[in-house]
């Protein structure tokens, strides 16, 4: 009888929607964790990234430093030279060019200057970073294993479920099973629904006393012409002891 092979797929179907909901929920947790672990990488580039720019920094300062070495030695000619010169004109070409240098000097040290405070600065920025890396991982650390088990479990879930599911549809008729998942393939929602107030409970859109006439029958198939649904008759003594049943009377209490 046509109604007996419904109420196998309806026994399917409510394993199905578990299934649905099971793997959203599913896929919320790993968002979760894949945004737990995003925010660390993200702290972790930082790093990576500041301590390149002090490495970059303290290369800048060792050249600076370099010229400053460089400029002392010319400075330090300059007064040999001065020394042993007797004509007063080259003495004061020998002064001036010594002042030129010195002047020269205090701008590279003027500039080593402020690459030591802006390194200072970035190397305070890192130790930041790395606190709250630390900060962090202690928090999430305890949320990311909540997760994990709790993943754990919906694929525990989802394997009886499954495995559920296989019994009943090796039970259930191979025609039916297909139409059905066809159906649920599109509208990921229950697609075997009651006629209940000459209403599709699928689509709530008012259906004709003919249509429902047949669907009463049950001699063939019939499908909801607004929304593609297969409807079924429901008297309460023919789905007693199924999941809509069961739903039903508890909807009611
Ligand atoms: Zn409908």
């Amino acid at each position: 009888m046509l109604l007996e092979e419904l109420k196998k797929i309806l026994d399917i179907q409510e394993l199905d929607m578990k299934m649905i909901r099971l793997m959203r929920v599913k896929k919320e947790r790993v968002k979760e964790l894949t945004q737990l672990e995003e925010l660390r990488k993200d702290l972790y580039s930082q790093i990576t990234d500041k301590e390149q720019e002090i490495k970059d920094f303290d290369k800048s300062i060792e050249l600076l430093e370099q010229k400053i070495h460089d400029i002392n030695a010319r400075i330090k000619k300059l007064e040999t030279q001065q020394s042993n010169v007797k004509k007063a004109d080259e003495f004061n070409a020998l002064t001036q060019e010594m002042t030129h240098a010195e002047r020269e000097r205090l701008a590279v040290e003027q500039k080593v200057s402020d690459l030591v405070d802006r390194k200072v600065s970035e190397e305070e920025l890192l130790d930041k970073i790395k606190e709250s890396l630390k900060n962090s991982e202690e928090s999430s650390l305890a949320l990311e294993k909540e997760i994990r088990q709790s993943v754990d479990l919906i694929n525990q879930e989802g394997s009886t479920i499954k495995e559920k599911r296989e019994q009943l549809a090796g039970l259930a008729n191979s025609e039916i099973l297909r139409i059905y998942e066809r159906l649920l393939h599109n509208k990921k929602d229950r697609v075997v629904v009651p006629i209940e107030n000459r209403t599709c409970s699928g689509c709530h859109i008012t259906l004709t006393a003919q249509h429902e006439n047949l669907v009463r029958k049950g001699d063939n198939l019939f499908f909801c012409e607004h929304c593609s649904r297969i409807h079924y008759w429901q008297d309460s003594e023919s789905t007693e002891g199924t999941a809509v049943a069961t739903k039903r009377r508890r909807r009611r209490a």
